[in-house]
């Protein structure tokens, strides 16, 4: 049952009910929220359940219906996110763990590793201990494939999945394993489960080939029962009456188990199909069902492997998935993020350093698509600090009091926002990153409200014209126009009236628990917003790919086309070519372009002579790395 705590609980009380619930010797897991507390109680309970709300300080008591309780979502409603090191599985970045089926040898776990790496996965797999149908088949290297293991972390700071088959293995599975799989076949070995509970490392639970949703629930339940929390629930495919995949894949169970529990979903397309060619249709599909991230078998000779090879990917399949996975990211709310694990390692840099402040900043408030963008792009933690409005994040960011920000620079519907622009051209500051966030709206209203009572919705004025097709349908609203998404949102709270709504984000409503009364209201679909990320320093070392420059020609004919005359013949494709006016100077234009290079690579040295010849004024916004390296 659940405990949901009175607000004005006095410490004595608080202290005595602690004591009642100790003596009835159950679990008590106490979570903070931003409303309420409440206090999770899992075993059985001595008294009739209605006696718990008769205690001082008590406000309500909630059955948990179902018979997994830690796991459930009635416990816990917010995701859960389970941290392998920097990598968050569960959070607004997908994690993609790829790597052979089981570890053969030094030199080609090494190598496929790299390969996969350079592709985006953030986390390797390989097994070490193989749990084959035949006695015969190769069973996996054991410890010496663990040391393997630990040499891939070592070179490629990817952290390592490995599956655990007997509880003695407890010993060397903490010694070398990030995270600890139980596989398919032994999701039931109830010993296994308390002993991956115990040993408190990430666990990856596979889902047993014929077991219901319910049953993996509950083998979930033996990990988090022994006071292991981080459970990482995998599809796998099921046992069908199909035969010519090797199982079914029950993409159906992502969405399914989502709502069941709070615990983050990923898909292992490789053995729920055991078909190469279905692999990555059935991976793509997967993130587009929500899952947090994917197991995928790559090898680098599959005809040759031991294991699995009919349904490994070849490295170049792995990295095609992936651009395809890097476009679909978005389009759900998520992103695949290449340069995870550097970022990562220089933020930490940054906050050993202190050089300058960690703090990362963003204009508006919580829940706002900046405050989102910021998420998607340093992870699920950044140091964030959030500025009245932009000209203030430019001055604090030159002025060294945050280390960077994150601003909205484009539209896909509504073209530049210009004021960035000329912030940009003001400041001496540098474009380090850029990042895609779709822009969903959803009509916002208190818990309990509805559709037909609504008289007033808040917003800011381009969200309107947004959501101008759905607006028109409800002709007597008074649209009331807000700074922000997000603060519209906190307008709505703070009013308490019923009869009010907002239009933003389904962040801002869970931020400020509200209630979503219309999802995805936005008239085109197709809404992106681009942001950018600004730094006085550099951020990430390593190869750019996408350069922003801003630059004003002389007046005479043909100027700008010989700027661009100089990308033409070097084949530097141009993404953007934009004019502002020159405040101080009427009639008289900047231009700002983006080119798909890296303007300070040495090779590329004339084209920047060429180019500071032929402009009048010319700056670099900046050099950066956008999204997949380019194919060879
Ligand atoms: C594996 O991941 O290699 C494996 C054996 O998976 P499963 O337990 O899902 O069959
Ligand atoms: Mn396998």
């Amino acid at each position: 049952m659940i405990l949901v705590l009175s607000k004005s609980i006095t410490r004595e009380e608080r202290d005595r009910l602690d004591e009642e619930l100790r003596s009835e010797n159950c679990m008590l897991r106490e979570i903070q929220g931003v409303e309420e507390t409440i206090i999770g109680v899992v075993g059985k309970v001595k008294k009739d359940i209605r006696y718990y709300e008769t205690i001082p300080g008590v406000a309500k008591v909630i059955p948990i219906t179902k018979p997994y309780k830690l796991v459930s979502r009635e416990l816990h409603p917010q995701d859960s996110v389970v941290y392998v090191g920097d990598v968050a599985i569960g959070g607004d970045r997908l994690v993609i763990i790829a790597g052979p089926c089981g570890v053969e040898d030094r030199i080609r776990t090494l190598d496929i590793a790299r390969s996969v790496r350079s592709c985006g996965a953030v986390l390797f797999r390989g097994g070490a201990f193989k749990p084959r149908t035949s006695p015969y088949s190769f069973q996996g290297l054991g410890e010496e494939g663990l040391k393997i293991l630990a040499e891939v972390r070592k070179e490629t700071g990817m952290g390592i999945v490995t599956e655990m088959v007997s509880p003695n293995q407890a010993d060397l599975i903490m010694k070398y394993v990030d995270v600890v799989q139980v596989g398919a076949r032994n999701m039931q070995n109830f010993e296994l489960l308390k002993c991956v509970g115990r040993i408190g490392k990430p666990v990856l639970l596979k889902r047993g080939l014929s077991a219901t949703i319910e049953e993996w629930l509950m083998a979930a339940e033996y990990i988090l029962s022994e006071g292991n929390e981080q459970v990482v629930l995998c599809e796998r495919g099921i046992r069908t009456f199909e035969t010519y995949t090797r199982n079914t894949l029950d993409l159906t169970a992502v969405p399914v188990v989502k709502k069941l529990t709070h615990l983050p979903v990923i898909v292992d397309p490789s053995h729920a199909t055991g078909l190469r060619d279905k692999v990555s249709p059935m991976a793509r599909a997967a993130i587009a069902a929500g899952a947090d991230g994917l197991i995928v078998e790559v090898h680098n000779d599959p005809a040759n492997a031991a294991s699995d090879g009919p349904q490994s990917l070849y490295p170049e399949q792995f990295e095609q998935l992936m651009r395809d996975l890097y476009v679909i990211a978005p389009v759900v709310g998520k992103q695949l993020d290449y340069a995870y694990l550097e970022k990562a390692a220089t933020l930490h840099k940054l906050d050993s350093g202190r050089q300058v402040s960690e703090k990362i900043a963003y204009a508006g408030v919580p829940g706002s698509f900046s405050h989102k963008a910021c998420v998607q792009f340093f992870g699920n933690d950044p140091p964030l600090i959030s500025y009245k409005n932009f000209t203030d994040l430019f001055q604090a960011v030159e002025n060294g009091g945050v280390s960077m920000g994150v601003v909205p620079i484009e539209n896909s519907l509504t073209g530049s926002i210009h004021e960035n622009y000329d912030l940009l051209l003001k400041h001496d500051l540098k474009i380090v990153g850029e990042l895609t966030l779709r822009v969903v709206h959803n009509l916002i209203g208190h818990k309990g409200a509805s559709l037909d009572r609504i008289q007033r919705v808040y917003s800011h004025p381009q969200v309107f014209e947004q959501c101008k097709r759905f607006l028109e349908s409800h002709p007597r609203w008074d649209l009331v126009a807000s700074k922000d998404t997000a603060s519209s949102v906190l307008r709505l709270k703070e009013n308490k009236d019923f009869s009010e709504a907002a239009i933003a984000s389904k962040e801002a409503a869970e931020f400020f628990q509200m209630s979503l009364l219309k999802e995805g209201i936005e008239t085109n679909p197709r809404n992106f917003t681009r942001f950018v990320v600004i730094s006085k320093n550099d951020f990430l070392k390593g190869p750019k790919n996408k350069s922003s420059l801003i630059y004003s020609v002389s007046d005479k004919p043909g100027s700008l086309y010989e700027t661009l005359q100089i990308f033409a013949e070097k084949q530097i494709n141009l993404v953007k070519l934009e004019s502002r006016p020159i405040h101080s100077k009427p009639w008289e234009y900047m231009f700002y372009v983006d080119v798909e290079m890296d303007i300070e690579d040495p090779c590329c040295r004339d084209v920047l002579e060429r180019l500071k010849e032929k402009t009048e004024f010319f700056k670099i916004l900046g050099n950066y790395q956008k999204g997949p390296k380019p194919v060879d």
